[in-house]
């Protein structure tokens, strides 16, 4: 039977029921009222039309009033407003807001899609403000653009830090325009956890946007052009936007005795019928049920309005079909991050007392040997007992949507963590791993859940040390030289069978390593040798995201910004770089040590110009800077060009008497030398050692290698001179490696296959060659001493050595070791 449909709100909701609708039913009759201009307007494009990304204002309406009633025989009526519902006549009010003349129209079924407002609070002085803007519409855009235009503000504070606060805030500054963003919670985008917000906020930082935490908004003065906060701080302010959040815009439905909740969000049965049977609502304007845990909850998001609204045009045309809820899978650009979640966060599942477990990793997001390879924080919540996804969250600057769209599609498939590392999802190396990040996902979960590991999460590691729990650093001392969780020792991964003396069995031992995995494998064998063993899950990574390198940084970096209203600007020094160096494609320690090398090339003062895919380029060398009293004048990603870019200038303070940095460095870490004594002739120790050395010597350490026994075999040169030996000595030199080409792997050496591979995996993964490295470390001021007792023991004579190598007894190695901080045996 055919139908009257009367549909309030023409715009995501509303216009999917109603062109469904008409593909369902030819001979409805369906009126859409909109009180605003547009319908099927993009509300989620506004705030890059006000940056400027999206030029064309038209581009912004996806659907005029004339083309979608000529395609659907619509009866669109815009600039006019539902004011009354007549449930007993089954008819509504509309006063058309251009005349003010009100009418009244007929339903057999309503449908109310009227969505939400944004919440504009009666804080005092409010009603004087003239620089104050919220965003929902097309004309709020239009004031907003026109405002920034006229105005040219150059302060900007943004109240909120969601979704639409973020955007804002972006787009603010892409106008030239200094952003403070004012934060009534201690993070922005309350859908992630802390840790997982403190990326963000550190982004943010990076990009000048200076972040206010748990204050909010008690009074406007000068007509808004002063913000007075909870805390009494105050704020300049030549432009305002309020974006604290919406509420639903259901007084319609109030009046006509709908069933409401507390926050006015209209109630619906899952087949989206409202109490009346004849009223259908959906969009932002109703309380839905949470996917994942069943309770009533409200998500202003535009997917499930447009899949509500589909729904609904099913069930009035007889098709009974349910909403099973809503998971709020949602993502943002937060400037060259992308941040997207799905599911319930862990301040959810704690509200509701819900057991769970949870996972980080730190993946790529493509093959790390392919260019512009960059990681991702990736966090998975799940339950211990059936292994169901609960949520996830990640945030990073590619490849991030991709993983939080299969994990939404695995929930809604009601897939478990088991079968995550079953996805057979595509791969080739510009766009994934073999492995991929959400196959990680399922084999770490999976591992916790079958007992191979057990974890500790990053707010529980401070209370174990200090309840005795004995932290083991996994990692290579380089890498803790760019930070560690304090009261750690350090046991590289590779000295851990020989260094079992050391490690106390009585004691609860947690692992950690840089990203989790070496620490999963530490603890692996230590758990097998009878240890009592945990893994710091998502490592010093997911530690440092919070507490900040060494522990110590963290959190307060943004509220040291809160104290200083804005952050200051980046000086103005790229007119003056005095060199450039390309660094792209190098892995960790190469664009480091490339810096070292070329620094040594500058004068005090000079600025270096440094170009890096590597992404945890960044922080290195923050870090290094820091080590070696270089001053970081800026470091950014370059979207475009997924790279990073940092500014380094030579430093020009005195440091113990000395006249330049280069002095200055090797005079400050004098007594913070390194020395390695070089036992094993394997290429993979090798190997080790020489980018330990190397990734020291970029530390400003004084670094002296002291090769004995079959070490020696690594410093043999390919072309030897004949020289005369005697019969044990020719057996010797018969049985060893003749030089870097012919050295054996400790494992799997296979015949020789294995170093043939590992030499092809290093070449791939643009990871130097042996001799490279030796180069290097000779470039880089390492000195190599080959134990003149061990030569005469074997038979090898100076002249077969390579080119730089001292030879030297053990005097010479005790007298650097004097003088290290740093003292390993390979
Ligand atoms: P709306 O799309 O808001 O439509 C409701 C319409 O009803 C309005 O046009 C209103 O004028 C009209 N109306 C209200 N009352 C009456 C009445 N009594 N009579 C007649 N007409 C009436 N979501 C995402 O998922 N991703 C994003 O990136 C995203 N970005 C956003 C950016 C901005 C700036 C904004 C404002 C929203 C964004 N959203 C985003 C949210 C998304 O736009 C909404 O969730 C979605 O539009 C809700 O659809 P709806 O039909 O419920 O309400």
């Amino acid at each position: 039977m055919a139908k009257k449909v009367i549909i309030v709100g023409g715009v995501a909701g509303g216009a999917s029921t109603a062109t469904r609708l008409r593909r369902l039913n030819e001979d409805y009759e369906i009126i859409m009222v909109e009180k605003g201009e547009h319908i099927s307007f993009a509300n989620c494009g506004l705030p890059y039309y006000i940056g400027g990304t999206i030029v064309d204002r038209e581009r912004l309406i996806v659907q005029t009033i004339e083309g979608m009633a000529a395609r659907y025989n619509i009866d669109i009526r815009n600039f006019s407003e539902v004011i009354k519902i007549d449930r007993e006549h089954k008819a509504v009010t509309v006063r058309k807001l251009k005349t003010n003349d009100t009418y009244i129209e007929t339903y057999d079924v309503l449908v109310l899609s009227p969505g939400a407002t944004p919440i504009k609070p009666s804080i005092p002085g409010i009603g004087a403000v003239n620089n104050l803007f919220t965003l929902r519409t097309i004309p709020d855009t239009d004031l907003i653009k026109a405002f920034v235009d006229t105005n040219k503000p150059n302060r900007a504070v943004v109240i909120g830090g969601g979704f639409i606060g973020l955007e804002m805030a972006e787009n603010l500054q892409a106008r030239g325009i200094q952003v403070t963003i004012v934060e009534m919670a201690n993070q922005v985008m309350a859908p992630l956890d802390y840790e997982m917000a403190c990326i963000v906020h550190d982004h943010l930082l990076d990009k000048k946007i200076a972040l206010v935490f748990e204050d909010g908004v008690k009074e406007f003065r000068c007509n808004g052009t002063k913000l007075v906060l909870n805390s009494g701080r105050e704020l300049e302010s030549d432009l305002t936007i309020l974006a604290i959040g919406v509420q639903p815009d259901t007084k319609i439905a109030k009046d006509a005795g709908l069933n409401l909740n507390k926050r006015n969000a209209i109630i619906v049965s899952s087949n989206m019928k409202t109490s009346d049977p004849d009223i259908y609502a959906l969009g932002d304007a109703i309380e839905v049920k949470d996917y994942i845990n069943g309770e009533p909850t409200m998500v202003p998001l535009a997917w499930p309005a447009n899949r509500q609204g589909r729904l609904v045009a099913d069930n009035i045309s007889g098709r009974a079909v349910k909403y099973p809820g809503t998971l709020g899978s949602a993502v943002a650009k937060v400037f060259d991050l992308t941040v997207a979640s799905t599911g319930n966060n862990e301040k959810v599942l704690k509200n509701l007392k819900q057991q769970y477990r949870v996972l980080h990793i730190h993946p790529g997001s493509h093959a790390a040997y392919y260019p512009g390879a960059f990681p991702m924080t990736l966090k998975l919540i799940f339950d211990q007992a059936d292994g169901k996804i609960l949520g996830a969250q990640a945030v990073g600057f590619a490849g991030v949507d991709k993983r939080i769209d299969v994990l939404a599609a695995a929930i809604k498939g009601k897939l478990t963590v088991f079968d995550l590392p079953d996805l057979e999802v595509c791969y080739a190396p510009p766009y994934s791993s073999a492995k991929d990040p959400v196959n990680m996902a399922g084999y770490v979960a999976t591992n916790i859940i079958e007992g191979l590991v057990d974890t500790i999460q990053w707010y529980e590691v401070d209370e174990v040390i200090k309840k005795g729990g004995v932290l083991i650093d996994v990692r290579e001392p380089f890498e803790a030289e760019l930070g560690v969780i304090g009261g750690s020792i350090n046991i590289p991964l590779g000295q851990l069978r020989e260094r079992l003396l050391e490690i106390p069995k009585e004691k609860a031992l947690y692992i950690y390593c840089q990203v989790g995995l070496r620490g999963y494998i530490a603890c692996r064998l230590l758990t097998q040798l009878g240890y009592k063993c945990k893994n710091v899950d998502g490592g010093y990574k997911t530690y440092a995201l919070v507490k900040g390198i060494n522990g110590d940084q963290g959190a307060k970096v943004w509220h040291e910004t809160k104290d200083d209203g804005v952050s200051t600007a980046v000086p103005d020094v790229l007119g003056k770089v005095t060199a450039r160096l390309n660094a792209c494609g190098l892995q960790c320690p190469g664009p480091i040590r490339k810096v070292f090398e070329e620094m040594a090339n500058l004068k005090a003062g000079d600025i270096l110009e440094v170009r890096a895919t590597d992404p945890g380029f960044q922080k290195d060398i923050a870090a290094w800077c820091d080590k070696t009293g270089n001053v970081l004048l800026k470091g950014e990603f370059s979207g475009e060009k997924k790279e990073f870019v940092v500014l380094i200038q030579k430093g020009t303070q005195n440091i113990s008497g000395t006249a330049t940095i280069a002095g200055a460095v090797i005079a400050n870490n004098k007594i913070d030398g390194a020395t390695l004594v070089v036992f094993s002739g394997d290429l993979d120790k090798a190997i080790a050692a020489f980018i330990i050395a190397t990734g020291a010597a970029s530390m400003g350490k004084q670094v002296t290698m002291f090769f004995t026994f079959w070490g020696l075999n690594v410093l043999k040169k390919k072309d030897k001179p004949a020289v005369k030996k005697g019969t044990i000595e020719k057996m010797f030199d018969f049985m060893l490696p003749s030089h870097t080409g012919k050295l054996p792997l400790s494992k799997m050496n296979m015949g020789g296959m294995g170093p043939m591979m590992i030499k092809h995996i290093m070449k791939k993964n643009n990871v130097d060659n042996l001799d490279t490295l030796i180069k290097n470390a000779a470039a880089m001021g390492v000195k190599v001493v080959a134990c003149a007792m061990s030569m005469d023991l074997m038979g090898i004579k100076a002249e077969e050595l390579i080119d730089g190598v001292e030879i030297g007894g053990v005097a010479a190695y005790l007298a650097a070791s004097d003088d290290s901080g740093l003292n390993l045996f390979i």
